[in-house]
């Protein structure tokens, strides 16, 4: 069981001061992000375009607020800044290893959504808690995150279903005329210091009511663990093609692949990571040509069985955040909340 750093945000002085709370004007609000990208590089969602390359809403630089999408959770996730599609682990050259540096600039995320911020604090028990990965803890380190509370779901997600917890270093809340902020953590109360001219203290601002989320969705049970052998799964793995954008879309999916790559003079290269995915078939593919997995039906299963019981069997946390974006993605519309819930 690992369960470090979510214990230690809980017991965090910072963690008590969950109670603390402001509000901002939304005539104010424009001017406090124009002041943020004077500091620090502005990472927040926009929305897709069709006549561009990014055809779907994603977390990108934002160098006006006015770009802002702020409408409902972005369709990718923002796992993209935390882990680079292909990390240089380190160069070689003969018996030397040179370590790459890893300088960032400090980022501020806004707009993060409790899917989106529960899908961090995930990563954060697998690259800080379990194993220590520097390159995680460099961008993590240089992260701020600011929560945006979102009040109805959309057609795809469950948040409520999933056990979400508050991880946040602020989340605002929108009422109107004004945001209400809590503040998660020291980082979050030194953030509001900084810009104090527009943050006023406000307690009991936030009610029971904001804290609502009206999700249209609903997974019936996360107890899933007599399921294994029933046979509507394949109503699923049937339909499935394989093609890994369901882990892609994930905010929590990290699973890895390390390959060298070894230049002509076979003495030099380096050793990269990259994303993998357990619904591809190589995935589990070892020497002898072996595949685990091999059958779509179990590769399928693994997912849902890692997203519901096998995390929480390890962390004491279901990792699913209930987003929903692996539904909105498969491109063979495979519900698998609906499957779980026509389960006898
Ligand atoms: S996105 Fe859908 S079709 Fe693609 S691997 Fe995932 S479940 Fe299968
Ligand atoms: S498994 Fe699907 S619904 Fe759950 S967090 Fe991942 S993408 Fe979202």
């Amino acid at each position: 069981m690992v369960k470090g750093h979510i214990e230690m945000f809980k017991k965090s002085l910072l963690f008590q001061m969950i109670m603390v709370q402001f509000t901002i004007d939304k005539g104010d609000f424009e001017g406090f992000l124009r002041k943020v990208i004077e500091k620090y590089d502005l990472i927040g969602p926009v929305e897709g375009d069709k006549s561009k390359l990014r055809r779907k809403s994603l977390f990108r630089k934002i160098v006006s607020p006015d770009e802002l999408f702020l409408e409902k959770k972005t369709y990718f996730p923002v796992k993209g800044y935390f882990f680079d599609p292909k990390e240089t682990l380190f160069e070689f050259d003969g018996d030397k290893i040179i370590d790459p540096k890893i300088e960032l600039k400090k980022k501020v995320f806004f707009g993060l959504r409790r899917c989106d911020l529960n899908g961090i604090m995930h990563q954060d028990m697998v690259f800080l808690d379990e194993n220590e990965d520097p390159f995680y803890k460099a961008r993590r380190d240089a992260s701020f995150l600011i929560g945006l509370h979102c009040n109805e779901g959309d057609d795809y997600c469950f948040c409520n279903s999933v056990e979400l917890k508050d991880f946040f270093d602020l989340m605002f809340y929108d009422k109107g005329k004004e945001y209400a902020v809590e503040v998660g953590t020291k980082k979050g109360e030194e953030f509001i210091k900084k810009f104090s001219g527009v943050f006023k203290k406000k307690d009991k601002i936030i009610t029971e009511e904001d804290r609502k989320i009206r999700n249209k969705k609903k997974l019936d049970t996360l107890d899933i663990k007599d399921n294994y052998d029933d046979d509507s799964w394949k109503k699923g793995s049937d339909l499935c093609v394989g093609c890994g954008a369901c882990t892609l879309l994930c905010p929590n999916c990290h699973c890895f692949t390390i390959e060298d790559e070894v230049n002509f003079d076979l003495k030099t290269g380096k050793r990269v990571r990259k994303p993998a995915s357990c619904q591809l078939r190589h995935f589990t593919r070892v020497a002898g040509d072996h595949v685990f997995r091999n059958e779509k039906l179990a590769r399928f299963k693994h997912r849902i069985y890692h997203q519901i019981q096998y995390f929480k069997d390890r962390h004491e946390e279901v990792f699913c955040t209930g987003c929903g974006r692996c539904i909105e993605g498969c491109p063979a519309r495979i519900d698998w909340v609906k499957i779980i819930n026509e389960m006898k």
